[in-house]
């Protein structure tokens, strides 16, 4: 016997997981995912329409999962979907800051409105989703259970440099040492804080550039030529979310498939 016990799959049974911007791409997975793996699901989007299918799909396959209306750049719409989770499921415990956009544009020609909505989304919304999370794990004493899990969708383009994203890259450059410092403020409160830095995966926010010939171009300049699949995200999602990534706070997970090599 070698004396080491591994690890059992991961577990979310019990738990009540939060994913904002659930109504497409990488939120709707992590949703999935979150509730296969037995958490209840609370699903937040601006249009809640968007998430009854989503919903829908979780409850066939026997979990839990409730939809919240939440524009995460607005604060009483942030406060309102976090009682509605709560009122539905107990204090929320694990949370994927998911929503983001982008506008592209080389700097001359990018609008304040533009840049500031960028900022609004990417930066205050995951300002206001954390602290309002944070602010019912610490009332509901996390403090004792140590089981406080925040996760925040950054990006490559936090650190890695690309021509024409400076408001989406300051703004997920924002994110991960926003992140950094809430893990240290929550450092005794049981709420660790982590940072998921994935690389290009095809979806939404970036669907139309990779049709382009500039999109294809970058493709082609990968080192293994190609997009990530959403499924790469899966294991690092589980595992900041769950009771074993406890000694893990304010660190960047970089899931690239090389992109910035
Ligand atoms: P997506 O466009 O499918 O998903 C973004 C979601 O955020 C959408 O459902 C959108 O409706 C939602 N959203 C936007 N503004 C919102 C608001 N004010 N309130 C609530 N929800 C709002 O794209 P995606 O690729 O699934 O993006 C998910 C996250 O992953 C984003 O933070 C994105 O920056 C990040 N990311 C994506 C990639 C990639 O290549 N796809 C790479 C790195 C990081």
């Amino acid at each position: 016997m070698s004396g080491i016990i591994l690890p059992p799959v991961f577990d979310l049974t019990g738990r009540t997981a939060l994913i904002t911007g659930a109504s497409s791409g990488l939120g709707a997975r992590f949703a999935r995912l979150l509730a296969g793996a037995g958490a209840n699901v609370v699903v937040a989007a601006r249009r809640t329409d968007l998430l009854d299918g989503l919903c829908a799909g979780i409850e066939a396959e026997g979990r839990q999962a409730t939809a919240v209306a939440m524009d995460v750049a607005d604060e009483a719409s942030v406060i309102a979907g976090f009682d509605a989770a709560q009122e539905r499921f107990g204090t929320v415990d694990t949370v994927i800051a998911n929503a983001g956009m982008n506008n592209e544009g080389m700097i001359p020609d990018l609008s304040v409105e533009d840049f500031d909505q960028v900022m609004a989304v990417n930066l205050r919304g995951v300002f206001l989703t954390a602290r309002e999370a944070s602010r019912r794990m610490i009332a509901a004493n996390f403090r004792q259970s140590g089981r406080g899990r925040i996760t925040l969708i950054s990006s490559i383009t936090a650190h890695h440099i690309s021509p024409g994203v400076a408001a989406y890259s300051a703004s997920k450059a924002a994110v991960s040492q926003f992140g950094k410092v809430a893990a240290r403020d929550w450092a005794r409160q049981g709420i660790n804080v982590n940072m998921i830095l994935p690389g290009y995966i095809l979806t939404d926010i970036n669907a139309d550039w990779f049709e382009e010939e500039g999109g294809k171009k970058q493709i082609a300049r990968f080192p293994r030529k190609r997009l990530m699949r959403q499924e790469e995200l899966d294991v690092m999602a589980l595992y900041l979310s769950s009771d074993l990534s406890e000694g893990i706070t304010g660190a960047e997970f970089v899931i690239d498939d090389g992109q910035t090599l």
